[in-house]
């Protein structure tokens, strides 16, 4: 049996069998070939095409009886790609010539085919790099003898165990196939984390280099509420975590009771709980768990699992779906926050060397008008189907606010000159995730209808702590006074300028701030659904009174260890939080 304590990401208990799900970019080896190895070299790469051949064959077949037909024309494409007589012979003639092995060989000439086409200005083309790299790690696996199965295709119940799953991965992932997710890497509020939350998945990050110890079909327990995962346990340890499990599930039932209760103060004041969403299929759970609306639906999520930019009428059919299933209940649709760890090759092909303070969220939609123009259309001709509110993500000042809202009206007066149809009331919203957006918030409050803190990026940029790094997580602190003064000034702010103010950083859906948050005078918390019930119960048990006096004494502390133990030891023995 082996202990390790890591990063409790999503809360809840798994037991199940461990599946290694490998790296999707291995190193590729690179060494030089004789002479007369060249005609096994050569034989080597030609039977890894054929596998690749069978392999893609097989998909479409499967996709084809799955999804009528309609996803699978990138599987044709793929397939033609490998009988491109063209690119054969040149990855031969590489290795003949360089005298190096194939693996290099293919490596060196997809990558410079990628950002060759990734540098057109044509569209289309520039899209096609991303098949083009997909074929070549299908043969690379093959020559590497990898066989990497795919999250989707997973087809029986595993515990996930990986050095560092992308949220690309994690989007795409057979849900009903995963227990839980253990990984080596990512911190509480990376997006991998987030996903993990949504799709109510058990999950430990941060292991160090658990996923090199662990091996496929051991069994592995992870307690994503105390951060632990345990190896090969022994049978007392199975029935006592067998035993909690159940426990955790009673007080989940329990807690649904509240469903269809408002999330009123003991002393009337309402307040607005809402589900943080990625996928349209997510509104269910927001239904289940009693969510007042959608504060945030992350947009980014369907270009992530097209792997391309959807076109506009796709986004339309998606953001309609959204809107017509929660009305009229208000969905919030942030506009596309690309880049940082979201990452689509197609959109953002060369390496930043600093991704999260880079070409990111409203910073690549202003330069590239013609993806946010399309996504602008889309959400606008949504608009009829509910109550859309749209909000822009990682405003950092006035000037960026005012160029986005131009590109807005000049969108909304293209629209009405052809006659389409948009609602005329869409409330208008940023997120206030950068300090320099929450130390001008007075100004920025004049312009939008409503603000979303957004405590992910907030902490991560004030402290100055990437957000997904396991090894910083210390100073990963929420609790900070730096990081008080910010949420008061932010919401004194918006109040003043006469509008409303939510969260829907990971904060909002941590009870231990709860009663903080409600006593600064947050008006809307938003997070994943799961969290929606615990943190009702709480702002159902105390008074605007008792909230406003606990901010009083926490505000008058100095250090964030002090109030942690203080706000932990209060919401505990008051209203029997969880810590651990
Ligand atoms: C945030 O930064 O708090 C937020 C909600 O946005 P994201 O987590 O998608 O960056
Ligand atoms: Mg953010």
């Amino acid at each position: 049996m082996q202990k390790l304590s890591g990063i409790p990401a999503s809360p809840g208990i798994a037991v199940g069998r461990v599946h290694i799900h490998m790296e999707d970019q291995p190193p590729v080896p690179r060494f030089s070939v004789e002479e007369n190895a060249f005609p096994e070299e050569l034989e080597r790469f030609r039977q890894a095409v054929d596998r690749a051949r069978e392999e893609l064959m097989k998909l479409r077949d499967r996709t084809e009886t799955v999804q009528n037909g309609s996803n699978a024309d990138f599987l044709d494409s793929h397939l033609l790609m490998l009988s491109d007589s063209e690119f054969l012979s040149r990855v031969e003639l590489g290795v003949q010539e360089s005298g190096r092995n194939v693996e290099w060989v293919l490596h060196e000439e997809t990558q410079s085919v990628v950002r060759k086409l990734a540098s057109l200005d044509d569209q289309y083309l520039r899209e096609r790099s991303v098949d083009i790299h997909d074929v070549g790690r299908r043969i690379l696996n093959h020559l590497m003898y990898r066989e990497r199965i795919s999250l989707s295709d997973l087809s029986r119940e595993v515990v996930v165990v990986a050095h560092d799953l992308m949220p690309s991965d994690a989007i795409d992932m057979n849900k009903r196939m995963v227990r839980g997710i253990a990984m080596d890497a990512g911190g509480k509020t990376s997006h991998t984390a987030i996903l993990a939350r949504a799709f109510e998945i058990p999950a430990v990050l941060g292991l160090g280099d658990f996923s090199g110890s662990a091996t496929d079909g051991s069994r592995l327990i992870v307690d994503g509420s105390r951060g632990l995962v345990i190896l090969d346990p022994d049978e007392d340890t199975l029935r006592d975590y067998r035993e909690q499990l159940s426990a955790y599930r009673k007080r989940e039932v329990q807690l649904m009771s509240l469903n269809d209760l408002p999330a009123e103060t003991r002393d009337g004041k309402l307040i607005h709980l809402k589900a943080n969403i990625e996928i349209p299929e997510e509104v269910d759970a927001g239904f289940s768990h009693g969510a007042d609306g959608v504060g945030l639906f992350r947009s980014e999520f369907l270009f992530l699992h097209a792997g391309r930019i959807p076109d506009e009428e796709s986004q339309y059919q998606t953001y309609k779906q959204v809107l017509e299933a929660m009305n009229p209940k208000p969905v919030t649709i942030r506009t596309l926050d690309v880049g940082g760890d979201k990452i689509i090759p197609s959109l953002i092909n060369y390496p930043e060397k600093n991704p999260i303070l880079g070409w990111r969220a409203i910073r690549f939609c202003l330069s590239r008008p013609e993806i946010f123009r399309s996504q602008l259309r889309a959400l606008l001709r949504a608009s009829v189907h509910g109550k859309l509110r749209i909000m822009f993500p990682m405003i950092s000042g006035v000037e960026e606010l005012n160029r986005a809202l131009e590109m807005l009206e000049s969108v909304k007066t293209e629209m009405k000159a052809a006659g389409e149809e948009f609602s005329s009331s869409i409330p208008l919203g940023i997120m206030i995730e950068i300090p320099s957006a929450a130390v001008t918030s007075d100004i920025l409050a004049r312009r939008v209808d409503f603000f979303s803190i957004g405590t992910n990026d907030l902490i991560q940029y004030t402290i100055a702590v990437d957000r997904g790094n396991e090894r910083t997580t210390y100073l990963y602190e929420p609790f900070h006074p730096g990081i008080l003064r910010l949420l008061t000034m932010i919401i004194d702010n918006a109040h003043n300028a006469g509008i409303p103010v939510g969260m829907c950083g990971e904060m909002a859906g941590d009870p231990l701030a709860t009663m903080l948050l409600l006593g600064m005078g947050l008006d809307e918390f938003s997070m994943s659904s799961v969290g929606i019930p615990e943190v009702k119960r709480i702002i159902r048990s105390v008074t605007m009174g008792e909230a406003e006096e606990l901010v009083g004494t926490v505000m008058d502390m100095r250090s964030y260890v002090d109030i942690d133990a203080y706000i932990k030891k209060l919401m505990q023995e008051r209203f029997d939080v969880r810590v651990y």
